[in-house]
């Protein structure tokens, strides 16, 4: 696959995949890249995330780099200002209005990075990535180790005590390690109330 960054203006791309994937560690492998190369680089975070700490963007693996938590639209364009990379986490749990801060600074010549979920753990598409997704230039779907068989997991289960978690429960619910895994499709387990949801 060849990737040609455009010689000037910005460009926007997309990091998803499900938890576990590795989406934040490297988004951090990408922002800092872009420090080593002397520009100028902002993280930010929803403020909904205060798993780990306040400030920081940690990936399940323990790296991290500061990130500052914002709210949606205003504050990131606000605060992206005389940014030459600007890197938004977790994007899924914006508004879709985040969508117009992403192509907003990327019009004006910002390099934007965008991770997150590309779906709840229904296996639906997750809030604003669907479009980010169609969007962007670039785009990495990355996958984790399937929690049941050890096959490339595209999926994110949701547990309550240790069975599927019922389709209608909220899509956010910011939780730990063993509320979640990582499924391939075929070892997913809709939660009840799937079928006649999907009817
Ligand atoms: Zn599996």
């Amino acid at each position: 696959m060849i990737r040609v960054p455009p010689q000037r203006g910005g460009w926007l791309e997309v990091v998803c995949g499900p938890m576990f994937s590795g989406k934040s560690e490297e988004m951090i492998r990408r922002l800092r890249r872009a420090e080593i190369a002397g520009q100028r680089v902002i993280l930010f975070k929803p403020r909904i995330d205060s798993r780990y700490d306040v400030a920081d963007v940690v990936s399940h693996a323990g790296v991290r780099m500061s990130a500052v938590p914002v709210d949606g639209y205003a504050e990131v364009v606000a605060r992206a200002r005389s940014h030459d990379v600007v890197g938004i986490d977790e994007v899924q749990f914006f508004e879709q209005e985040v969508v117009h801060a992403a192509l907003e600074l990327a019009d004006g010549g910002a390099r934007v990075i965008c991770s997150g979920l590309d779906q709840d753990f229904r296996r639906l598409p997750f809030g604003p990535v669907p479009e980010l997704l169609a969007r962007a230039e670039f785009v990495d779907k990355l996958q984790a180790v399937c929690h049941r068989c050890g096959g490339p997991a595209t999926t994110t289960q949701r547990l309550v005590d240790g069975r599927p978690a019922p389709y209608s429960g909220d899509t956010i619910v910011v939780g730990a390690a063993e509320q979640y895994e990582a499924r391939c499709r075929d070892c997913h387990e809709p939660g009840a109330g799937a079928v006649a949801a999907a009817a």
